[in-house]
């Protein structure tokens, strides 16, 4: 049965009464039709949502939830963190990346995301080797998003330097790298993969560790509309080092040697003045916004309020995966700014007052322009890509529909979401995924060899 009846449904012109929605066999709506009539045999259900961009992931990091979470002697920092998840990336094999991707993909599948990102830099073996096959670790990710179903667009990671002015890789960032041809081969080795639900685009990791030459020549080279993603200005000392190095703010700086565009994703943009908060809003790039991760990390709070104002978008992302739900993300998105400002609701427009379904539908509409893909919004031609919510939660009882999105978002921790069909297929039911005892079995078999290496 490739339908379902939904008594409300979010659509892109907002919430609607009695909608049935059908999608065909390659996992495409085919029909959103509300105020319809329930057909006999289709399942009826209370209320559906689009599902949730996951913009920005690095799948392995899956593995360091929790881990890093003890006071050193000095000031823990961003950069202490990062030392860490090197000694961990020295180590993991592809069929561990393979597993950990599948046990993430899963957790966010049931928490609502059914598309994500992967910019993906664990590329070569683990003494800076190429694999037989140059996109191996990449193909692995593709396995795993195969086998969750969830739909993925592969970032491969171009990574060529360990600072502003070509600094040299350290040796524990050997397995990173890789040039601009390495980058164009891989993206064409994982092109028969492109599909429905696998898209392809590539990122320069950052203005550190890839010059600005080498981003213009990448995004030059790379196939017209596919997705280019950066990591830009997350942290303080990355905003000083490019001024030093280039008498320019990170953002300043890429926007004034590249055009940036639809195209492009800047994944954090924490460190924003107000005259790059306009330029970035106007090229019309998504802001990558990975808020728990941010938090983690002690990167800073992007400045929201006045990047709605000058009608930026954006997106969120789990990067680091301290949290594998769009609630959290969307919720600590606000709250972030709350705290900030010292006022209640900030995310909200003239338009859409309404907080919660604001940022679930700003953080679509910029992550599914992040994604290369047709996903989104609930309508024809866009992929089938729904949550069901359970409509029997107290946390629901008696919801209008404009108060759906504020309860899913900000009233307590449990796990609303209760089926997820992605790209026409239900992967999560009764909130567990199809395959979890199998997913979680190999997630675990990974993480104890790894124990076991590391001891
Ligand atoms: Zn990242």
């Amino acid at each position: 049965m490739r339908a379902l009846f939904a008594r409300h449904a979010l659509l892109p012109d907002g919430w609607q009464r009695d909608v049935l929605l059908e999608w065909d066999a390659h996992g495409d709506l085919t029909r959103v039709q509300a105020q319809a009539a329930p057909p006999l045999a289709v399942p009826r259900t209370d209320y559906v949502l689009p599902g949730m961009v996951n913009l920005h992931s690095h799948a392995f990091q899956r593995a360091l939830g929790g881990l890093t979470e003890r006071a050193g002697d000095g000031p823990d920092s961003f950069w202490t963190w990062r030392d860490l998840m090197y000694r961990f990336a020295a180590r993991i094999t592809p069929e561990q990346i393979e597993a950990i991707a599948a046990q993430l993909f899963a957790e966010c599948l049931r928490h609502g995301y059914t598309s994500l990102c992967e910019f993906h830099y664990l590329q070569r073996g683990p003494n800076g080797e190429t694999y037989a096959r140059p996109a191996e670790t990449a193909e692995r990710v593709a396995a795993a998003g195969h086998a969750t179903g969830m739909g993925l667009t592969l970032l491969p990671v171009l990574y060529s330097h360990a600072g502003f002015g070509e600094q040299p890789l350290r040796p524990e960032q050997r397995r990173f790298r890789t040039g601009v041809d390495d980058i164009l081969a891989i993206v064409e080795a994982l092109s028969p993969l492109r599909g429905g639900q696998l898209e392809v685009g590539a990122a320069p990791h950052s203005l550190r560790a890839a010059t600005i030459d080498q981003v213009r020549e990448l995004a030059a080279s790379l196939p017209a509309g596919r997705p280019l993603h950066i990591h830009i200005a997350e942290q303080q000392a990355e905003v000083e080092q490019s001024i030093k190095f280039s008498s320019r703010r990170p953002v300043e700086y890429l926007m004034e040697q590249l055009s940036v565009d639809e195209r492009w994703c800047l994944v954090h943009a924490t460190h924003l003045n107000d005259e790059e908060v306009q330029a970035l809003a106007r090229s019309g790039a998504v802001a990558g916004l990975c808020p728990t991760t941010e938090a983690n990390l002690g990167d800073g709070l992007f400045p929201l309020q006045s990047f709605i104002a000058a009608g930026g978008r954006f997106g969120v992302g789990s990067d680091s995966h301290v949290s594998q739900s769009p609630v959290e993300e969307l919720r600590w998105l606000e709250y972030g700014q709350r705290l900030l400002h010292q006022r209640r609701n900030v995310a909200f427009t003239p338009a859409q007052r309404d907080v919660g379904q604001y940022l679930w539908q700003a953080a679509l509409r910029g992550g599914a322009q992040a994604t290369g893909r047709k996903v989104g919004l609930l309508a024809e031609g866009m992929r089938a890509d729904l949550l069901v919510l359970d409509g029997s939660h107290p946390n629901l009882d008696g919801a209008q529909d404009a108060d759906v999105l504020g309860r899913f978002l900000f009233c307590g921790n449990d796990n609303l979401v209760r089926d997820v069909l992605c790209g026409g297929r239900w992967v999560v039911q009764g909130g567990r995924h199809v395959a979890q005892d199998a997913i979680t079995q190999r997630y675990r078999q990974a993480m104890t060899q790894l124990r076991e290496v590391s001891q």
